[in-house]
């Protein structure tokens, strides 16, 4: 493996950017793979598989080829998978547990990320998602309540309906009724 990141470093093969980090122990530098600099003798140069790794050993980012902003996207594909997992599993239990576990995090960071990137927690964005879908499948079908609140991940009928009271401000079968007496 140290052959192939070796290699990777002497082509500057962008290939390899995310992959693992290359730091030079002459001058405390961390790269990418793919940077330009001149290629330093294979014999000070270090692999770590994470940025932050080479950061706690004392090395400064490149100006150059700037590894420290290559966090950036994966922290947005993280919180990428998450939203698209409460957008096609709104309807089972999500919980911050279930969320911080599939992408691989601690609740604390994941929760912190997703605030951050997103705008809001990624709870209220669950429940966002839910009554979008309970305000479309109450104009839409002729799903019961108990229903409706089953698909979206509400166990229980009365909690579904006093949330969605709360945030839409009338009762699910009112919004219904007032839905449906617009369009006719
Ligand atoms: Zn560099």
């Amino acid at each position: 493996m140290q052959e192939v990141m070796w290699e990777a470093v002497k082509t500057c093969d962008a290939a390899y950017d995310g992959a693992f980090f290359y730091a030079v122990k002459t001058t405390k530098i961390v790269c990418r793979p793919s940077c330009k600099s001149r290629t330093p003798s294979q014999h000070n140069v270090k692999y770590f598989p994470m940025f932050s790794m080479a950061v706690q050993e004392g090395f400064r980012p490149c100006k150059r080829c700037r590894p420290d902003l290559l966090v950036i996207p994966n922290e947005e594909a993280i919180i990428q998978t998450a939203q698209q997992m409460i957008e096609q599993e709104y309807g089972s239990n999500l919980t911050l547990h279930v969320l911080a576990k599939q992408v691989g995090m601690s609740k604390y960071h994941f929760q912190r990320l997703f605030q951050k990137k997103v705008g809001k927690s990624s709870l209220v964005y669950l429940t966002d998602i839910r009554l979008g879908k309970a305000r479309q499948f109450l104009a839409e079908t002729e799903l019961s309540i108990t229903q409706i609140g089953h698909a979206i991940g509400y166990n229980s009928s009365a909690h579904f309906s006093v949330l969605f009271r709360k945030q839409v401000g009338c009762a699910p079968t009112q919004y219904r009724n007032q839905v449906r007496g617009d369009q006719s």
